[in-house]
């Protein structure tokens, strides 16, 4: 289905809406909106009937695929369902009708559920403190080598560099970079872990910070973590986590027990809020007692029994983010929070972990492993015979959507799976039996893929130089 855009459906006077005369007489105009704010023609809207844009957005919406829709396998992105009384509950009047600049003492309830989130998460993650400004993964980064900076700088030494194993998420060098701090890579042994010999050579006093993933992104669990830990501490260089991926950890374990001593959220994956399409997403960083000082304002207060927001922070950074974070994703999550429980956590880790190693065992007979291994919450294939970027577009043909390509860098034609503990086993069995299938298909038909969807395969470094983005 090749679906017009509305503008070439437009009709010549063509209307949805007949409004009544507005009554205002043009000499009133002026005084109401003045003249160099009106258009000289009207705008350039397309014109059709109410029916023609219901259709034309009906048509479109069922373009999407979606976790309401399809599997979404997107290794590292934590595509589960969100479920749909999270969305009644953020959208209620209650909540979508406050203002960021209402007085304080008109929202003690929005204030009491930050405090509340706050608190659960510094619980789940065993940190002393929080921020929920940042509104990503990134965001989170960021502020977290920016409170790192600070730190140093508070006590007076210069600490110029990170390191980051080359395993990392592509955020963690940009982040690092961003915040002032120049770069350095560590790389993973045959296990897939970090090298612990490389890692201690590079360690001496310029090092500020070194940021982890675990479970890394190949989903294998850095056993030697402690080890890691004390070895930075000792030289009195911090440990930074990256938690965007919490979904074989919840309830758990917990970071700070581990030795770090910042860490950020993505609560857009672990924590169930929507993602994907530039949707908002929220970054909380929690940290240890040290880097406190440093969080950004507003942090929350309780004075007489209130809660409000205090701006007394001498040593903070500053502002992340305008007003607080982005609260529909934060309340969204302390529903989902709040429903599981402890338990429902635990359930909601151990069946992550166990989708993923039931799928990588089915289809590490078809697809090379390179680290077989147990597995967290997702599992690496590489591609050996195919091009990952085939086998993905073809997937997209038998209503599956492709899991993450070419990424972690560390492994030819990646194929990052994250089937997530919201699939049932039918469902993981269908997808597996697709991936055997496509295996062994004509190669001629893989290479040209996709064949069933409206757009056919792009030319994506053409599309990437030369977007074309504009209907004339
Ligand atoms: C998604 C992700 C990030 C970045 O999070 P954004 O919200 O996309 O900015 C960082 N690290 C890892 C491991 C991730 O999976």
């Amino acid at each position: 289905m090749k679906e017009r855009l509305i503008f070439e459906q437009s009709k010549e006077g063509r209307r949805a809406v007949s409004l009544p005369k507005n009554g205002i007489l043009p000499e009133d105009m002026d005084t109401l909106i003045p003249g160099q704010y009106r258009r000289k023609e009207p705008a350039a809207l397309p014109e059709v009937s109410e029916l023609d844009i219901v259709r034309h957005f009906t048509r479109l919406s069922q373009l999407n695929y979606s976790v309401d829709t399809e599997m979404y396998p997107l290794g590292s992105c934590t595509m589960k369902y969100n479920p749909k009384v999270n969305e009644a509950i953020a959208a209620s009047g209650k909540w979508a009708q406050l203002h960021p600049l209402q007085p304080e003492e008109t929202v003690p309830g929005m204030l009491r559920l930050m405090h509340e989130m706050q608190r659960i998460l510094c619980v789940l993650c065993g940190m002393d403190n929080i921020c929920l400004h940042p509104a990503a993964g990134a965001h989170g980064e960021l502020l977290g080598l920016l409170l790192i900076r600070a730190y140093y700088k508070s006590k007076g030494q210069k600490r110029t560099r990170v390191i980051v194993p080359d395993s990392s998420h592509g955020t963690n060098p940009s982040s690092a970079h961003l915040a002032g701090f120049e770069v350095i890579t560590v790389p993973s042994d045959k296990n897939g872990e970090i090298d612990l010999k490389a890692l201690e050579n590079r360690l001496d006093d310029s090092i500020a910070a070194m940021m982890i993933t675990n479970p890394n992104t190949l989903g294998i669990f850095e056993t030697r973590i402690t080890k890691i830990s004390d070895m930075l501490h000792q030289r009195d260089i911090l440990l930074y986590g990256d938690g965007a991926n919490m979904n074989a950890l919840l309830g758990r374990f917990r970071p700070g027990d581990l030795g770090f001593d910042v860490i950020h959220l993505n609560l857009h994956k672990t924590f169930s809020t929507p993602h994907g399409g530039g949707g908002p997403g929220s970054g909380p960083v929690l940290v240890k007692k040290a880097l406190e000082p440093f969080l950004p304002v507003p942090v929350i207060d309780i004075k007489d029994t209130r809660y409000c927001l205090s701006y007394d922070r001498p040593q903070s950074i500053g502002k992340i983010h305008s007003f607080y974070g982005n609260m529909g994703v934060i309340i969204k999550a302390y529903c989902y929070l709040k429903a599981l429980g402890r338990e429902g956590l635990r359930k909601a880790s151990s069946l992550a972990v166990l989708n993923a190693n039931y799928l990588k065992e089915k289809l590490k007979k078809y697809y090379f492993l390179p680290y077989d291994r147990v597995c967290m919450h997702e599992f690496v294939l590489s591609c050996r015979d195919n091009r990952a970027m085939d086998i993905a577009k073809r997937l997209l043909d038998y209503g599956f959507h492709a899991p993450t390509t070419y990424f972690p860098l560390i492994v030819p034609e990646a194929l990052m799976i994250e089937p997530t503990e919201t699939e049932s086993k039918d469902m993981l069995d269908s997808f597996a039996e697709v991936m055997k299938k496509i295996k062994d298909e004509d190669p001629a038909i893989k290479r040209t893929a996709p064949h069933n969807l409206p757009v056919s395969r792009m030319d994506e470094v053409n599309a990437a130089r030369n977007p074309d983005l504009k209907w004339r």
